[in-house]
This record gives structure tokens, C-alpha cells and sequence, in this order.
């Protein structure tokens, strides 16, 4: 094979693999197969996968477990990363603040009706997952804010502050990733929150995040979602 014809068929292999690792969005009710206990980070959630009905993590904990003021739930499992990610933030002089963490099916929901009214369902699936189908109902995802700062969707972008600038260059070395990065929407499904963070563990946030990929595309890739048989 020339070089160049070898350059092309990679870029082939290139795009043949984006085009597999980011389906389209669409809006389905898909339950995972996955034990969301097991494999939170394995779990697929976007507008067609969801949890299975009604599902609750066991494990969750107050996050001043990890240091953080307030008693919001989070399970576990991602405690001891948080309070690294805490630490090692302070050390460096930021000051975060925990400003949703565990939501249950009944809240998203809330939360969802709550942006259908203001926006339509059309903007609502856009800025807010359904029930069923959001990172926060698996106990693993926080939204942080700069500890003397406003709610950080209430800025332009949370990410020019030094907390937020802290956050997108240190999260995954602390076990988390960035599920919703900038000018990615066709790739996670959802606009752009520097402020929200998935546990994964530190092996698996390290290599998603150099692969420069979604979250949401990099699972499609590696764990594509399977479907549960109806019991
Ligand atoms: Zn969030």
C-alpha cells in the first residue's frame, strides 16, 4: 500500500470508528442490562438507555464524607476520589462546593417537568435528561461549583473561573470525567457542563479523557450498551 493510500484508509478506520462510537440521539426507552451496583461506569445514559425502572444505589453516603459541607448522597464507591479531587484542589488554593450530587427517579422527573414548562420538550431534552436516563440517578455524578460562587450553570462558563479551570484540567486524574465537554453535544447528547462530573475510577477517567472523546462515545466504543430481556 503507497503511503498515501495508507494515510487514507486509516482516516477511513478513523471516521468508520467516530461514526460507530456516536450514534445519533435519538429518544427511545432502552433498560441496560449492566448491574448499575457492579458497573456504574460502564453504564450508558443518554436519551435512548436508561436504568431500569425505579432503580436506587445502595451505597449512597452524605458527601461530607469527602469533606464537603452539606448532606447531599452520593454512593460510596466515588467517596474517596471526591475527597482527593477536594484536597488536592485546596492545596492548590480552590475552594469547591458540592451543588447536586445522588437524584432520584422522582426528582429528575420533577426536574425535567420543571424545564418542559419553561422551554418546551424540545429544549428540555436538550439541558435535561428524563427520568431514568441521567447521570445523577446512578449516584455517581456531582455538579461543583466555585465554593463562593452562584450555581455554576449561572455563568457564561464555569470553566474561565480558576475553580472550574482547576476541575476540567485536574478531574480525571481523580477518577472522574467531564461528561458533557464543550462543542460535544452531538457526541454526549447534551449542551455543555464543565461543571458536571461522572465517577469512572482513575484508570478508566485517565484513558477516556485522552482518547478526546465524549464519555458518551467512548462507552459506545468500549462497553456499547446492551439490552436487557424483559423478565
Ligand atoms: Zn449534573
Amino acid at each position: 500500500m503507497t503511503p498515501r493510500r495508507g494515510a487514507a484508509a486509516l482516516l477511513l478506520v478513523a471516521l468508520t470508528a467516530w461514526a460507530v462510537a456516536a450514534p445519533p440521539c435519538t429518544i427511545d426507552q432502552r433498560v441496560t442490562a449492566l448491574d448499575p451496583d457492579a458497573h456504574p461506569e460502564r453504564i450508558v445514559l443518554d436519551p435512548a438507555w436508561r436504568l431500569p425502572p425505579g432503580y436506587a444505589p445502595s451505597d449512597l453516603v452524605p458527601v461530607s464524607r469527602a469533606g464537603f459541607a452539606g448532606e447531599l448522597p452520593l454512593r460510596a464507591i466515588a467517596i474517596d476520589d471526591l475527597r482527593t479531587l477536594r484536597t488536592a484542589a485546596e492545596a492548590d488554593g480552590v475552594r469547591l462546593a458540592v451543588q447536586s450530587a445522588y437524584r432520584s427517579e422522582a426528582y429528575q422527573d420533577a426536574v425535567h417537568q420543571g424545564w418542559v414548562r419553561q422551554l418546551g420538550p424540545e429544549r428540555a431534552a436538550e439541558v435535561s435528561a428524563r427520568p431514568g436516563h441521567s447521570e445523577h440517578q446512578l449516584g455517581t455524578a456531582v455538579d461543583l461549583r466555585s465554593a463562593d460562587g452562584p450555581p455554576a450553570w449561572e455563568l457564561d462558563d464555569w470553566a474561565l473561573t480558576p475553580e472550574g479551570a482547576w476541575v476540567a484540567e485536574h478531574a480525571a486524574r481523580h477518577g472522574f470525567v467531564i461528561s458533557y465537554p464543550r462543542d460535544g453535544r452531538d457526541a454526549s447528547c447534551y449542551g455543555y457542563e464543565p461543571w458536571h462530573l461522572r465517577w469512572v475510577g482513575r484508570e478508566v477517567a485517565a484513558t477516556a479523557t485522552a482518547s478526546g472523546l465524549a464519555y458518551r462515545a467512548w462507552l459506545y466504543l468500549h462497553h456499547p450498551p446492551v439490552e436487557a430481556t424483559a423478565p
